[in-house]
């Protein structure tokens, strides 16, 4: 098999058998080239994908007796039952992820990579990651019976570590870093095994960017898709389907690529700030120095990825830790899909963009949900030793204490952003609920400024809580 790739540092253009990360002549990141005419004869008629397979014809080719499958792919995109209607969002979806055979969408990734190692007939592989593209390159290689060796920080997720036991997976630690995992499993200690770590194999972003276009198939063009950035993989496998949807003619405009980190480590997000000096400049690998230091500063496909954001329209933003497990628990319990953190942060920045107006009510959204909450345990210990009070009680005195906050607020009023942070432990679209009840109930009024709406308490109101309060004292 030969492979077309593209240079994005020097626009260079190579053919080669060889799995490449990076470019012969200048080392800049390739990516591999996907024919037109073919994107254009797939999409000329319309069907609903049921499989990560139905789009082989735009994948590497891969002889039918080398394919390694557990089902992947043709993952749901559902329309939004009830945040939709909560944040006004007429077509708000959600890309489940989770529904793939190892619960992430990196089954994607190790259907392909397993299935091309196996064309080459190797029979050990080997991958550094976090977890979800170990867990399932563990699961894929484990149907072939291949040796397979995860590298992985000291600190994963244990329900994806325990996938990889489960899968038979040899698991080597090292470093408290992604970084130094990745660095390891390049050395050439592991030559004759397949290269399945994410960032040296392009063969990962092609897997990826069938997502764009089973969200095509499914709901047909969309205004803007938001997705998690570590190290930018996943959004610019995205940008470059719906790039591949455009160039054949199929889609008219580009998404609106939005990326989401977490404010407790957003260097993608900090460099977009730079963006001009970024566009300007070369996109070389991110692995020259294979330091530390330079690594977690900087992930391995962040200039691409800012590229990626720009060229859409897009935007990057970070979401503050305390928010990513209240917007986890508010898409369980208004959507009933158990998102990992990580994916539960495109809803957290749904909230914010739409308080900010930067995501208009008539447009059609997608979030993406990468991966499962079963995965991490904080997550699950967090939300089973919460003592939630059940039934009215806990009704009446999450509405009590909003209320007591906006009355106790300057008298200009509170946004409804600072009471659910302020209260902890509430997700945003919780608050609003109990903001519009309050309003409707005339306790409390909005005022909008500029692109903000304050809310104040009114004169009834403030009897209301009196009574209340009065009340409680007799409980
Ligand atoms: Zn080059």
């Amino acid at each position: 098999m030969s492979f077309s790739y593209h240079c994005y540092n020097c626009d260079n253009q190579f053919n080669s058998s060889q799995v490449s990360y990076s470019c012969p002549k200048c080392e800049g990141l390739v990516l591999i080239e996907t024919i037109t005419e073919i994107v254009k004869k797939l999409f000329s008629k319309k069907f609903q994908p049921d499989s990560f397979w139905d789009f082989r014809a735009i994948l590497p080719k891969i002889d039918d007796q080398f394919i390694v499958s557990l089902g992947e792919g043709g993952t749901p995109c559902r329309r939004s039952k009830r945040l939709g209607k909560i944040w006004n969002i007429d077509g708000l979806y959600f890309k489940d992820e989770t529904q793939n055979p190892t619960n992430s969408f990196k089954d994607r990734a190790a259907a392909l990579l397993v299935s091309h190692a196996q064309s080459l007939k190797k029979n050990k592989i080997i991958c550094a990651s976090n977890g979800n593209q170990g867990a399932s390159i563990a699961a894929y290689a484990s149907l072939e019976g291949m040796e397979c060796t995860n590298i992985i920080p000291k600190k994963i997720d244990v329900g994806k570590k325990a996938q990889m036991i489960a899968y038979n997976s040899k698991i080597i630690e090292n470093g408290d870093y992604v970084d130094e995992a990745i660095e390891e499993a390049i050395k050439s200690k592991y030559k004759e095994y397949y290269q399945a770590t994410p960032e040296f194999n392009p063969l990962t972003i092609e897997a990826q960017k069938t997502i764009s276009y089973e969200i095509f198939q499914q709901v047909g063009p969309i205004e803007g898709i938001i997705v998690p950035m570590g190290s930018g993989g996943l959004l610019l496998s995205i940008w470059k389907g719906f790039k591949e949807l455009r160039e054949g003619g199929i889609i008219k405009s580009l998404p609106k690529m939005i990326g989401v980190q977490s404010q407790a480590s957003s260097p993608i997000v900090n460099q977009m700030e730079q963006i001009e000096e970024i566009l300007n400049k070369p996109i070389k690998k991110g692995f020259n120095s294979y330091a530390l230091g330079i690594l977690v500063k900087k992930p391995f496909y962040q200039d691409l990825a800012l590229k990626a954001i720009k060229y859409s329209n897009g935007m990057a933003i970070s979401i503050p830790e305390n928010i990513m497990l209240t917007s986890a628990e508010e898409l369980a319990s208004n959507e009933g899909i158990f998102a990992e953190p990580a994916s539960a942060l495109t809803v957290g920045a749904l909230n914010i963009l739409r308080e900010e107006n930067k995501i208009r009510t008539n447009e059609k959204i997608v979030c993406m949900i990468t991966g499962s909450g079963l995965k991490t345990p904080h997550v699950l210990e967090a939300l089973s030793s919460r003592a939630k009070t059940a039934g009215l009680g806990g009704i009446l005195s999450t509405k009590l204490k909003i209320l007591s906050q906006i009355s106790i607020s300057h008298k200009n009023g509170i946004y409804g952003k600072k009471i659910g942070e302020i209260l902890g432990g509430i997700s945003l679209a919780a608050v609003y609920q109990h903001l519009k009840e309050l309003e409707e109930r005339e306790l409390i009024k909005r005022q909008k400024k500029g692109k903000s709406v304050y809310y104040r308490i009114t004169e009834k109101g403030k009897k209301v809580l009196e009574a209340l309060e009065t009340l409680i004292t007799l409980l």
